[in-house]
């Protein structure tokens, strides 16, 4: 039975809006208001949802690349948000991120072999010999060959580049990985082999992903269980069979609607949400979807709903539903 290895507790990320010559503090852009989930050992937990709607502030916070404004984060029991430096270096060997743009995370003047080792450099792992051997090894694991340890980054495709990127994450052994739009930048000739390769290695190296996507092809691909965030806040988490067949927040039924379904039986009606996604700035008081709902009630419009469990360990924020 897989254990609990990253617990969130009401995260809240905020990024401050400064006005006047003097950079008045204004505002803030709730980008994450109040998640709380968790990830088990070697699942893949997909996080869904529009452009803007705070999944990649929730990633990035979750590994303490940006600061958390509130809330917890523990991983293995322990509350990383409290971690001082050296304890963040120890995390950055028990958890990785595979970026959208690979490029922005490779140095444009060292090699493929040296952005590799260089991982390993800092953590003080292996000699030189043992360094080259682990990234050549790997580098042939994510479909390179060992020549590529000599190339730059200018002269790999995309999908390549985004090869390395994977190599640089599991060249530690981690445990947990944040995978952030890992395939939407690339062709979509490509998309299919990357995450072919994304799904091979979690069995391979036994590890757990938080895949954040704003494709629900992809999401429903790749994940065990789906959580689905909207303006800073998870509306529905569910395992990936209940949310595709039987989805229960209007707005996850709104994205589905908009997903091919193969089989005609199964043909699902359209559902376009009318307006924009309101500013994260100031949410819409009581539940954040009510503007766009087409099922929206008065009490939706007063009284923010809880995110509550329903039947089948499915959670859903929504007054439908008591
Ligand atoms: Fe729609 Fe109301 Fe449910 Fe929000 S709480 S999703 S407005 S029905």
């Amino acid at each position: 039975m897989n254990r609990r290895l990253v617990e969130v507790e009401n995260l809240k990320k905020y990024y401050p809006v400064t006005a006047g010559l003097l950079s008045r503090h204004v505002a803030d852009v709730r980008a994450v208001d109040g998640v709380s989930f968790n990830i088990m050992e070697k699942e893949t937990l997909g996080l869904v949802g529009e452009s803007g709607c705070g999944k990649s502030s929730l990633g990035r916070a979750i590994l303490r690349l940006e600061e958390p404004t509130a809330g917890r984060v523990l991983y293995k029991g322990n509350d990383i948000t409290t971690w001082g430096r050296r304890q963040l270096k120890e995390l950055r060997k028990e958890a990785q991120m595979i970026f959208q743009d690979p490029q922005s995370s490779l140095d444009p003047k060292m090699t493929i072999g040296d952005s590799i080792g260089e991982v390993l450099l800092i953590h003080g792992i292996g000699t030189e010999q043992e360094r080259l051997e682990k990234v050549t090894e790997l580098l042939q694991r994510v479909g390179l060959e060992p020549e590529h340890t000599m190339r730059y980054p200018h002269e790999l495709s995309g999908g390549q580049k985004q090869r390395v990127g994977i190599a640089r994450a599991l060249v530690v052994n981690p445990k947990l990985v944040v995978a952030d739009e890992p395939v939407s930048a690339l062709d979509v000739s490509v998309q299919a082999q990357i995450l072919n390769l994304i799904m091979d290695l979690q069995h391979e190296f036994g590890l757990a992903y938080l895949f954040i996507t704003h494709d629900l092809a992809v999401i429903g691909h790749v994940s065990d269980r789906i959580a689905v965030m909207y303006l800073g806040q998870i509306i529905e988490l569910a395992n990936r069979k209940q949310l595709f067949s039987h989805p229960l927040h209007p707005y996850t039924e709104a994205l589905l609607s908009a997903v091919s379904v193969p089989d005609p039986h199964q043909k699902r009606k359209r559902t376009s949400l009318p307006g924009e996604v309101p500013s994260p700035v100031e949410p819409p008081p009581g539940c954040r979807f009510h503007t766009r709902c087409p099922k929206v009630m008065e009490i939706c419009r007063q009284e923010s709903p809880v995110l509550r469990p329903r039947t089948g360990g499915r959670l859903v924020s929504c007054h439908l539903y008591g």
